[in-house]
């Protein structure tokens, strides 16, 4: 068996994005003299988080209350957010940004000094805090700023998590991490472990997403045991950059961007897509499905990559797109060469975000013991079938704040650690990745799969569904599952082999898929970003129920749980 180090901390969070270091320095904060150790597969100033744009959710304003940022959350969800859940999310939401306010993030302003807010879609007032159209570049380096005054956070960067390692008495107590730089195995044990590892946008082709957006800590997850729940819910975004899916900002919309089809007409004004006088402001899901329909109507437009419809800023003037959006005019002159002061930008729907992930209760805590969960990665239910845009910044910060508190009260409870089976554990980690460097024999190539997933993904569980569309994806990518086994890799070499690492997440996308094309068959309704053609009408009576999916060895089991209602009683959801 291979020789491992090993390392010993009181709790260990996985990923170093904005719920990672939110979640570090929570947990810094309630016991100074525990050990943290941060765990991430790059540096965290590279974490997806970094790339957000728009800006964060929290009521902020005299003509806001919780009570609307509550009902406009439930709303959006399609009542299927737990309710609990999100009374806790708006109340503590103000107090986080805040608080990063005074951590030093340059929030921008309104005339007269205090924090300017925007518009954003299916919310109905301006509620979102931002910085010029570059929110989660500030908010990440003010986390990790902050994340340095403490001693007691030790960085394990460029370090990927291939297993969680698990005790004799079933729960979870520590990792086995990969050292990307030297290729050595490291056995990082501690009482607990909270994953925020971030979604999962690659398993699909065309997505806003991060090359590091694999799913990684839902597969870990998933693979001991703990269910992934909504997982059918997958966020289109409505403006991505056709070819390369680069996200232009809802914020476009907030400060009055127009969506146009050919004929130059705002479509979401002229025909009844059910946003109402929302227009352009209407949630995620409703205006996806709209612009879908506009071009398969022939009323879009056509370029190199595909069919599209604009988004037009011209109206703004350029000295509002400078100071508001100046990031959206550099990605349109780099990226498909058009200056939106002076002309439209083509957009088109895109993968953006993921609504389920790994079933957690508002602690954050799994079903598993010891193991934790916050941000995108996780379900804490907040964002029911369908979130809203800005929401999910100000998510990672309340719940990893949250789930790190309870974590380290869960870490005191717990008394010296047997490391022998983690260790014999984290061995057999280290001896499957040897066996995969390199690892000639295999009949598969690792680009193929790649390839043939997102394939079966984009044609089953786009936009819009049907049950035999999905039975199909499902059946594919079940039978990647069995070919992802048998790879074949050219590259043997221990140092930053990247090879080896795409393996690894090749394998995690592979089980995250599973669980999304099972979980969307079984939901024979359409809800939220979930719209199944033969079943077009939500259905109450059935469906209001979290789907929770449990990995078996002959393929993803299907459960439910029951959806915590409260204050605001399900109803048509109309705008
Ligand atoms: C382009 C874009 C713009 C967005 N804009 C907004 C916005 O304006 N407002 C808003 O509210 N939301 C926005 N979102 C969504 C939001 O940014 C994300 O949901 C959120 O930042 C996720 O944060 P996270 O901490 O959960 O994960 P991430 O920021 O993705 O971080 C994941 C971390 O986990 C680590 N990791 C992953 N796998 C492993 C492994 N196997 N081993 C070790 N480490 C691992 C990574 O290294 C990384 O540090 C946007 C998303 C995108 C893609």
């Amino acid at each position: 068996m291979s020789a491992i180090d090993l390392y010993r901390h009181d709790i260990i969070i996985v990923g170093g994005g904005g719920a990672g270091l939110r979640a570090a320095i929570a947990a810094a904060e309630a016991d100074p003299s525990q050990s943290i150790a941060l765990v991430s597969k790059v540096y965290p100033m590279r974490s997806h988080t970094v790339s957000a744009e728009g800006g964060a959710a929290a009521v902020a304003r005299a003509d806001d209350t919780l009570e609307m940022h509550g009902y406009d959350t439930v709303k959006g969800s399609d009542f299927l957010g737990d309710q609990h859940v999100i009374e806790y999310f708006v109340e503590e939401a103000p107090k986080e940004l805040t608080l990063l306010e005074h951590w030093g993030l340059p929030f921008s302003r309104n005339e007269d000094g205090t924090v300017a807010t925007r518009a954003f879609g299916g919310m109905t007032t301006k509620r979102t805090w931002y910085a010029a159209d570059k929110i989660g570049f500030h908010m990440l380096h003010t986390l990790f700023q902050t994340s340095l005054k403490y001693d007691n956070i030790v960085r394990y960067d460029e370090h990927f998590v291939s297993k969680l390692l698990i005790a004799n008495d079933g729960s979870c107590r520590g990792v086995a991490a990969h050292d990307i730089r030297t290729g050595e195995m490291k056995a990082i044990i501690g009482k607990a472990v909270m994953l925020t590892t971030g979604g999962g946008g690659k398993i699909f082709p065309f997505t806003t997403n991060g090359m590091i957006k694999t799913g990684d800590g839902m597969a870990l997850a998933y693979r001991e045991g703990v269910p992934l729940k909504d997982m059918e819910f997958v966020q289109y975004h409505p403006t991505g950059l056709p070819g390369t899916g680069i996200l232009i900002t809802e914020a476009t919309r907030g400060e009055g961007g127009y969506l146009t089809n050919k004929d130059g007409e705002r479509f979401l004004v002229e025909r009844d897509y059910g946003v109402g006088s929302k227009a352009e402001l209407g949630p995620r899901d409703m205006i996806s499905r709209a612009i879908v329909q506009e071009i398969e109507a022939g009323r879009g437009l056509s370029g190199p990559y595909g069919d599209y419809v604009n988004l037009d800023l011209r109206h703004l003037g350029e000295a509002k797109i400078d100071e508001r959006l100046p990031f959206v005019r550099l990605l349109g002159r780099t990226y498909v060469g058009v200056d939106p002061v002076k002309d439209p930008l083509p957009i088109r729907p895109v993968v953006h975000y993921m609504m389920g992930g790994v079933d957690t209760d508002i602690d954050c805590a799994t079903q598993l013991s010891g193991l934790y969960a916050a941000g995108e990665t996780a379900c804490v239910s907040l964002n029911g079938a369908n979130r809203l845009g800005s929401n999910s910044l100000t998510e990672c910060l309340v719940f990893g704040a949250r789930g790190a508190r309870h974590m380290t009260q869960y870490a005191k409870s717990i008394g010296q650690i047997d490391d022998k089976a983690l260790v014999e554990q984290a061995k057999a980690e280290a001896d499957r990745i040897d066996q995969l460097r390199g690892r000639q024999k295999g009949g598969e190539k690792l680009s193929e799969i790649r390839r043939k997933l997102n394939e079966a993904m984009e044609s089953g569980c786009g936009v819009y569904r049907q049950q035999d569309t999905m039975k199909a994806c499902l059946q594919d990518v079940s039978q990647l599952r069995g070919r992802v086994a048998d790879l074949q890799l050219t590259d043997p070499s221990r140092v930053f082999n990247t090879e080896v690492i795409a393996a690894l997440e090749l394998a995690n996308m592979v089980d995250v898929a599973e669980a999304l094309a099972a979980s969307a068959l079984s939901r024979k309704e359409s809800r939220g970003a979930h719209t199944c053609k033969d079943y077009p009408h939500r259905d109450d009576q059935n469906y209001l129920y979290h789907t929770m999916c449990t990995f078996s060895p002959s393929g993803p089991v299907i459960g439910k749980k029951d959806v915590t209602l409260g204050h605001w009683e399900p109803e048509e959801r109309k705008y």
